[in-house]
C-alpha cells in the first residue's frame, strides 16, 4: 500500500490537472503499436508537422477509477470508453487503439498512480485522460502514418464548482459545436475548439454552460458543450437522439436505471419549446456526473424556463443520481458489471 499524499485536500478539489507520478505512452509506427511505456514527464516531443496540430487529428475519452466501499479501486464501464475511442479514431481517419490496449493502459496508470485515488465516499474520484493524436509529419491534408497514444490521469472534484446543485443553462442558436453531418459523434478535439466561443460568452453573461441547438434547424436540443441533456417530465426520461451529439456514456447509464425504476425512456427529436412542459432537465457526463438546471434562457429569445426545487435537484433527478454514485462507489449493487477491478 502506498501513503497518501498528506498535501491533498480531497473534499475542495478542482476539476483540473494535477501532476501525478507517472503517465503511459504508446506508438502506432511502422503498422503496429508499440508496448506501452511510463514517463515521469508532463511535456510531449511534437513533430512540427504533425497533423494533431495542422489539421485536428486527435481526438480523446474521459472516465473515472472509485474507490470502493470494499477497498478495491474500480474502473466505470472503460469498455464503452474504449470502443468509443475507436469509433472516434475512424471518424477522423487515425489508427485506432485496440480495446484491450486501451484498458491495460488505463488500468496501469491507476496503480502506478494509487495513491492520488481519493478515498471511498469523499466525493472525489481520479479522473484517466486518454488522448489519441496524429503524431507523425504530413504537409498535404492526409492522415498520418504515426499515431501516439497517451492516458493521464489525477484526482478531481465536481466539474461545476456548485457539485450537485442546480444552475443556470443558457440556450443558444448562433454557435454550432458540429454540423449536422459533421464529427458531433466523435470526440475529437476540434468539436471543443468550435464550442468555446459559445461557452464563454454564456460564462460572462452569468451561465455556466450551454445547451446547443441542432445545427440544420436550430429547434431541437441537441447537447451542453460537454455533457448530453436530459428531462424529466411524469415518469418519462427524455434525451435527444440526433446526429451530432456524443452518445454520453453516463446519459446510457442513466437511461439504465431510468428503465430499472420502472420510468419510461425516449431517445427523440426534442423541440426547444418543450422545455416549458419538463418537471425537471439537467446534463450528464462523467466529469459532471449529473448537473440539475435550475433555469434556462433561451438566448435569441429571452424566453426562461424555470425549474427551482427549492435550490435543490428535482426528486428523480435526485434518485438517478444517487444510484449511479451508488454503483460507483460500491454501495449500491452493480448488477451490469459496469465496475472494472484495477
Ligand atoms: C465526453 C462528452 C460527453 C459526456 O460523455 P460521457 O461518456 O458521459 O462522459 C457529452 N458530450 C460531449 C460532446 C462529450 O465530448
Amino acid at each position: 500500500m502506498s501513503t497518501i499524499p498528506t498535501d491533498i485536500n480531497w473534499s475542495s478539489l478542482p476539476f483540473g490537472y494535477l501532476k501525478t507520478d507517472y503517465n503511459i505512452r504508446a506508438y502506432y509506427r511502422d503498422g503496429r503499436w508499440s508496448k506501452f511505456e511510463k514517463s515521469t514527464d508532463e511535456t510531449i516531443p511534437v513533430h512540427i508537422a504533425a497533423t494533431a496540430l495542422h489539421y485536428g487529428q486527435s481526438c480523446f475519452e474521459g472516465l473515472k477509477a472509485f474507490r470502493c466501499r470494499d477497498g478495491k479501486i474500480r474502473l466505470f464501464r472503460p469498455e464503452e470508453n474504449a470502443k468509443r475511442l475507436i469509433l472516434s479514431a475512424n471518424g477522423i481517419m487515425m489508427q485506432p487503439v485496440p480495446k484491450e490496449i486501451f484498458i491495460e493502459a488505463c488500468k496501469e496508470v491507476v496503480l502506478i498512480n494509487e495513491k492520488y485515488v481519493p478515498p471511498f465516499m469523499s466525493g472525489a474520484s481520479f479522473y484517466l485522460r486518454p488522448i489519441l493524436y496524429g503524431s507523425g509529419g504530413e504537409v498535404g491534408v492526409k492522415p498520418s502514418k504515426e499515431y501516439t497514444f497517451m492516458v493521464f490521469g489525477g484526482p478531481v472534484g465536481p466539474y461545476f464548482k456548485t457539485g450537485f446543485k442546480p444552475m443556470p443553462m443558457q440556450l443558444i442558436k448562433d454557435f454550432d459545436r458540429a454540423a449536422p453531418l459533421g464529427t458531433g459523434m466523435f470526440k475529437v478535439g476540434g468539436n471543443y475548439a468550435a464550442s468555446l466561443r459559445a461557452s464563454e460568452r454564456a460564462h460572462g453573461e452569468g451561465f455556466n454552460t450551454v445547451l446547443f441547438t441542432d445545427a440544420k434547424d436550430h429547434k431541437f436540443i441537441d447537447e451542453a458543450g460537454p455533457a448530453n441533456f436530459f428531462a424529466i417530465k411524469g415518469n418519462r426520461y427524455i434525451t435527444p437522439d440526433s446526429h451530432s451529439i456524443l452518445r454520453s456514456i453516463t446519459n446510457m447509464t442513466l437511461q439504465q436505471i431510468a428503465l430499472d425504476l420502472g420510468m419510461e425512456v425516449e431517445r427523440r427529436h426534442i423541440a426547444i419549446d418543450e422545455l416549458a412542459e419538463f418537471e425537471e432537465i439537467g446534463a450528464c457526463g462523467t466529469a459532471a456526473v449529473i448537473t440539475p438546471v435550475s433555469r434556462m434562457v433561451n438566448r435569441s429569445n429571452n424566453n426562461e424556463y424555470i425549474y427551482t426545487m427549492g435550490g435543490e435537484a428535482g426528486p428523480k433527478t435526485q434518485k438517478l443520481y444517487d444510484i449511479l454514485t451508488g454503483i460507483q462507489s460500491g454501495i449500491i449493487e452493480d448488477k451490469y458489471g459496469w465496475m472494472v477491478e484495477v
